[in-house]
């Protein structure tokens, strides 16, 4: 391939400072200075440097976000606005996708990556991964009536829900809503928001803290990410 196609897409920089980089000098191939960003390059054989930095070959991209309220999880749509249109033009490639997806509404962990076998392995209905979620929800509910999710719970439409579980967190009694943490073993469409519906409740705001293995990092405002680390990649796959 083009090295600076390579370049950008190892996320050296954007095309147009990858071109300043090659211009300037600053990339060696096998020893060689680069002259031209037309040069073709083996990226798993051929040993490339900027400056005395190794540009190591990467095939796999592992991002988590926090999801802000209003971006919709998809990769590009014409009106609103995705969760890959928050990233930063360095860190962007065509190639990355969300895996699983939050309502437009729900706000929390998003793993992001251009890796489609583990998000098949982390999605797949046999061994779904863990989901966990925050929900504010209208009324008192009262740990009795969420006791039920355990047994799977039947939605409206006759949708059967394998067990989930419940955990009341606050009763908020001025506001009149309930905090509750809910862990779900599989990913149907608005699943939390019906599971409230079967109580004749509503969510009013809904975050997810956990995906797997993952927990939204402590610090992590709404709308940004950061790459995965390689502790957090391990424990994922
Ligand atoms: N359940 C929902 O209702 N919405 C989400 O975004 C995720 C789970």
């Amino acid at each position: 391939m083009r090295i600076d196609k390579f370049l950008h897409a190892m996320r050296i920089g954007t095309r147009t400072q990858v071109r300043r980089l090659i211009k300037d000098g600053h990339i060696t191939a096998n020893g060689e200075r680069v002259l031209s960003g037309k040069q073709q390059v083996n990226p798993s054989s051929d040993v490339v440097y900027l400056d005395e930095e190794p540009v190591r070959y990467q095939q796999y991209f592992y991002y988590v976000m926090n999801k802000p309220v209003g971006a919709i999880t998809a990769t590009v749509d014409a009106q609103a606005k995705t969760v890959l249109d928050l990233f930063n033009t360095t860190d962007y490639r065509d190639d990355l996708f969300p895996v699983g997806r939050l309502d437009k509404d729900t706000e929390g962990i998003l793993l992001i990556t251009n890796d489609g076998a583990l998000s098949h392995a982390l999605l797949a209905p046999a061994h779904h991964v863990t989901k966990v979620y925050e929900a504010e929800v209208t009324g008192e509910i009262t740990a009795d009536q969420v006791a039920g999710f355990n047994d799977g719970v039947t939605l409206k439409d006759g949708t059967q829900l394998q067990p989930a579980q419940a955990e009341i967190v606050a009763f908020h009694e001025i506001e009149n809503f309930t905090t509750l943490r809910i862990q779900i073993h599989e990913g149907k469409y608005h699943q939390v928001k019906r599971m409230i519906g079967t109580l004749g409740e509503r969510v009013v705001q809904l975050k997810r803290i956990k995906f797997g293995s993952l927990t939204l990092p402590v610090g992590l405002l709404a709308g940004n990410y950061r790459a995965l680390t390689d502790d957090e990649l391990v424990a994922l796959k």
